[in-house]
């Protein structure tokens, strides 16, 4: 599932791509890929011809396109586990190679699919070997199975398109059908700060207005932040799940970020200390801001630069994925547990649970 450096990668493609590109022609393909949209399919192309993208912005792993200057409403894109948006040329058909190649390797320089800008979004976890023993474990539902070298059936993705003014067309294509997209008014935010990363007004889509600020956000206050955490009584990373509490850490960084900070998955957040508490967050942040650097760059050289875990990051991890593996600070095998319907990778050494709230 993309996390927020994945998104911020797609939001920074998009800011570059097709800003100040007025919306000609919309196509629902798949009327699914729009069922959160108030009207549904009906509805959603007279909302958006005609109106000029105007800012691409994110908060957490939510991602809008501001829809004309007036900031009143937006085209927000939820890209669920394998959503992708992609931008090419008119004339360039949509052909979907298998997700194989869509992860590793490039495709090739003489393909048509090198010749245009593209935006990509992508976690196919289980293309990756070293992630499918813990897809297996519910992490992530598999990918859809297609022999090899066997386009998966394009009719069953999610699809919708829209043509730019200038002759570009921006695809939303979904092969796992659980991302979408839909058309919502802006409402200003609680705190009167920017919506998001990308945008200097203060609004964001009404359905993203429980989402509270990421690590990355600039207007984050910290220090409450780290209050709030230890006033919940609940294990430490179910807290850093928790959307409405800090955006944008899924389970990938939410354990990255609990080895950092050496803190057991199960650890009682009310038994951390404001010092811990703030040491979490700045490792959480840390570890976004290095998946951010190793995939922003890459953006432009590959079909699919965002690869969640699978690809250029999943080498820099130190805990998902490494159960089995000996721990890079201490050498003992890292253990995995199930946890929330997923999965936690940490060090029993490193990441003791507390002795009054033993794991469960
Ligand atoms: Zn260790």
């Amino acid at each position: 599932m993309p996390e927020l450096p994945e998104v911020e990668t797609v939001r920074d493609g998009l800011a570059r791509h097709v800003l100040g590109r007025r919306v000609d022609a919309v196509v629902v393909h798949h009327p699914r890929a729009v069922r959160r949209h108030v009207g549904g399919a009906l509805d959603l192309p007279g909302r958006l011809t005609g109106r000029t993208l105007s800012a691409a912005v994110r908060r957490g792993k939510y991602l809008w396109l501001v829809l004309d200057d007036d900031a009143e409403d937006a085209l927000l894109v939820h890209l669920g586990m394998s959503g992708q948006l992609l931008v090419r040329r008119e004339d360039a058909a949509l052909t979907l190679p298998p997700p194989e190649h869509l992860v590793h390797p490039p495709p090739p320089a003489d393909s048509r699919l090198t010749a245009d800008s593209r935006l990509a979004a992508d976690s196919r976890l289980a293309a990756d070997s070293r992630l499918t023993a813990d897809s297996r474990l519910a992490d992530e539902r598999p990918a859809p199975t297609a022999a090899p070298g066997v386009p998966p059936d394009p009719t069953r993705h999610l699809r919708v398109s829209l043509d730019l003014d200038d002759g570009a067309r921006l695809w939303f294509v979904d092969q796992r059908t659980f991302g979408h997209l839909l058309v919502a008014d802006l409402v200003p935010t609680a705190d009167g700060a920017p919506g998001g990363h990308g945008s200097p007004v203060p609004v964001l889509p009404a359905p993203a207005a429980h989402i509270a600020r990421d690590p990355l956000d600039p207007h984050l206050d910290r220090a409450a932040l780290a209050r709030r955490l230890r006033q919940r009584r609940t294990e430490v990373k179910r807290a850093l799940l928790d959307q409405s509490l800090v955006s944008g850490i899924g389970n990938i960084y939410a354990d990255e970020a609990l080895w950092r900070a050496r803190l057991h998955p199960r650890r009682a957040t009310d038994r951390l200390t404001q010092r811990a508490a703030l040491e979490l967050l700045a490792a959480a942040e840390a570890v976004m801001r290095e998946a951010l650097a190793a995939g922003g760059t890459s953006f432009d050289a590959l079909y699919v630069d965002v690869e969640g875990a699978s690809g250029y990051f999943a080498r820099s991890l130190d805990a998902y994925g490494r159960a089995g593996e000996p721990c890079r600070r201490c050498g003992t095998p890292m253990r995995r547990e199930s946890f929330m319907g997923r999965s936690s990778t940490f060090c029993p050494r490193c990441q003791r649970p507390s002795r009054a709230h033993p794991p469960r």
